[in-house]
């Protein structure tokens, strides 16, 4: 026998037991693994080994089903946590190498909740995600001039920061198209609070998906949502990752101190305080307090640090305290 062809591809579709590959030449395998290979290399979770999203190689047998032989390593990954053996808490991979973050909001219906896009933001920067920003029902501007000025200091405060933010409608279409250009080529994860309109907005851009949008006041129970099978769903020429538990990502295991430097526009000034490790809230000599101060650094932001800095710092305790 001639041993069998070695195949590159996508996981995009993950059971648990059994994997769907996208092969880099076009054709969709169902697909297990063979051996336990690399996972100690990759520090990867035993019970759920391969994440859509991964790239694989793969020999395809007689019955036409593939078996995976290989990971490639990641460039990022996504989790969340789970409970673990005995009280232990273990990282549950969700989505491996994703290229871009998007994080949803909506003008009314929810309104733009700036605390869930900074902790976004923030859990980005800490895999090294490019992140931007959707805000999406922009039909419901139209007049309302109030509501339209919040919008354009959003939209100016996460540009000015370097974040890319498209305001969307999935009404009148306003943006799709941006926002489809910016799916191409790309594994992209598009998270947000329920009823902002991700559904609706991804069956603009790629109406085949037909994904269940809710109605308005419906309790948002999705049966989508309800699933434990991760997808990578195909839009606007990319993958976009829909996947139980990632409305929002986790911000586990970060030092209080590290904080500040997921802000990106703490950086210039994080040198400048006067300790080393500065949390930049009661500390005599902060080069961060005095940006603000200074209006360099915004209070909506800082405001968000802040908020965020107590919870890192009672999760930061109470891992100390297992330990
Ligand atoms: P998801 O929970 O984020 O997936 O949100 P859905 O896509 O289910 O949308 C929630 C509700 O908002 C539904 O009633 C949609 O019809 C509505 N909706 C979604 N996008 C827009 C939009 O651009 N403009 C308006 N006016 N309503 C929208
Ligand atoms: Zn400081």
């Amino acid at each position: 026998d001639p041993s069998p062809e070695t195949r590159h591809g996508l996981v995009i579709r993950s059971t648990g037991s059994w994997y769907d590959v996208r092969t880099d030449d076009g054709e969709d395998l169902r697909a297990r693994i063979r051996g336990r290979f690399r996972l100690d290399a990759l520090e990867i979770d035993e019970t759920n080994p391969l994440a859509v999203g991964d790239r694989v190689k793969l020999t395809v047998g007689d019955d036409e089903t593939g078996f995976i032989t290989d990971i490639e390593p990641r460039e990022n990954q996504l989790s969340r946590r789970a409970p673990g053996k005995r009280g232990a808490v273990r990282e549950h991979v969700i989505v491996a190498n994703v290229d871009r973050a998007w994080c949803v909001q909506s003008t009314f219906g929810p309104k733009v909740n700036p605390g869930f896009v900074d902790r976004f933001l923030v859990a980005a920067e800490t895999r090294h995600i490019p992140a931007g920003l959707l805000l999406n029902k922009a039909d419901l501007l139209d007049g309302n001039e109030r509501a339209e000025e919040a919008m354009a200091f959003w939209q100016e405060l996460y540009e000015g920061l370097g974040y890319p933010v498209i305001l969307t409608s999935a009404v009148t279409g306003r943006g799709v198209e941006t926002f489809r250009a910016a799916l191409a080529g790309a594994v992209s994860v598009v998270a947000g609070p329920s009823g902002v309109g991700k559904s609706s907005l991804l069956n603009s851009v790629e109406p085949g998906l037909g994904l269940r949008t809710s109605e308005i006041g419906e309790k948002t129970q999705k049966g989508r949502h309800t699933t434990t099978f991760a997808t990578l769903l195909e839009a606007g020429g990319g993958w976009v990752a829909d996947t139980p538990g990632i409305r929002e990502f986790g911000l586990w295991d970060l030092a209080p101190e590290e904080l500040g430097g997921y802000f990106v526009e703490f950086r210039p000034y994080l040198d400048d305080c006067r300790f080393p490790n500065c949390t930049h809230v009661h500390e005599p000599g902060c080069a961060v307090q005095a940006a603000v101060d200074a209006d360099e650094i915004t209070p909506e932001r800082y405001g968000s640090y802040v908020a965020m800095l107590e919870t890192v710092e009672e999760s930061h305790r109470a891992s100390q305290q297992a330990r």
